[in-house]
């Protein structure tokens, strides 16, 4: 399939993320919001990006006019009638998600794909309330979009071979490495990150090193660019907990029983950076 123009719904962190990469790969973009404000804080934060890029002379400046010019704002799911591909970003909520996904199989063609960037929701159970169950799939992108290379393609159980084979094309073409993942809670790369960090949670509440410790070891020992107890204020240790409580549900194993100091530190509002303070204050 020749994938010249991508639907994309939700203009935020994500969608804008994804949009950027579409359109500086020369694939042309429907960015959909619900809002006008929300349409426009999207493009102005790509433009934003690409200046960025501009300044550090890694594009030039016709390079970022093309490549706006590439994306078009939209409130109108019609608008998607011009996609071959369609990529849910939307708000994080399996009732929403539903809505959207029905929306979209109104107006697009039988044969479009549509993919979803979902980080938690099953691709199985979103791609079981669409027509179109063997065209679907997860896309799941890494933040922020335009510097890092993974896309996670994750297959539901309906998912075609021709589906998965278009999207990693895809993929590629955007200048991403994908890999491939059977559809399961948190995929590949947050079902081995989490439970790390909830680990460096039950290490310093065992008192076995200080945080500062715990996280040079693991920067130093194992190449990570930041320390787990850092990365967990970056993500939030609301997120993180959440995250682990999926985990135990789904999985049903106590392996992923979260640390009772994660909980406590939640309970307290120290949610990491967002709030001020988590495992280090800021
Ligand atoms: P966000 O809050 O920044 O953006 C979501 C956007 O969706 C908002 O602009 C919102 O107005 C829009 N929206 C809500 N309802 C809509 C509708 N009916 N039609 C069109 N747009 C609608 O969220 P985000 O961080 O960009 O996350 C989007 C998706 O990506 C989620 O599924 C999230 O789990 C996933 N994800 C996020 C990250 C991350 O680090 N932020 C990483 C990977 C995947």
């Amino acid at each position: 399939m020749n994938i010249t123009t991508v639907g994309i719904i939700g203009a935020g962190t994500m969608g804008n993320g994804i949009a950027q990469a579409c359109a500086v790969s020369g694939i042309n973009v429907v960015m959909i919001d619900i809002s006008d404000a929300a349409v426009a804080k999207g493009i102005a934060t790509v433009s934003g990006s690409l200046d960025r890029l501009l300044k550090k002379e890694k594009i030039t400046v016709a390079d970022k006019d093309t490549a706006l010019a590439r994306i078009k704002g939209s409130t109108s799911y019609d608008d998607l009638k011009a996609a071959q591909l369609v990529i849910e970003a939307a708000t994080e909520n399996y009732d929403l998600k539903v809505k959207i996904l029905k929306q979209i199989d109104a107006v697009v063609a039988p044969d479009v794909i549509v993919a979803t960037n979902t980080s938690s929701i099953s691709i199985t159970k979103l791609a079981a309330v669409t027509t179109r169950a063997d065209r679907f799939i997860g896309m799941h992108f890494f933040n922020p979009v335009p510097m890092m290379a993974l896309v996670e393609i994750i297959r539901g159980l309906q998912t075609s071979d021709a589906t998965h084979a278009a999207v990693h094309a895809m993929a590629t073409a955007l200048g991403k490495t994908p890999i491939t993942v059977k559809n399961a809670p948190g995929f590949v790369v947050n079902r081995i990150l989490v439970p790390m960090i909830n680990e460096a949670f039950f290490v310093l509440a065992e008192g076995l090193a200080t945080p500062e410790d715990i996280d040079a070891g693991m920067k130093l020992g194992c190449n990570q660019p930041i320390g787990p107890l850092a990365l967990a204020d970056m993500i939030g240790l609301d997120v993180c907990l959440a995250v682990m409580d999926v985990y135990l549900s789904e999985y049903g194993d106590s392996k992923y029983r979260p640390c009772p100091l994660l909980k406590e530190m939640v309970a307290a509002g120290r949610l990491g950076r967002k709030t001020g303070q988590g495992v280090y204050k800021y």
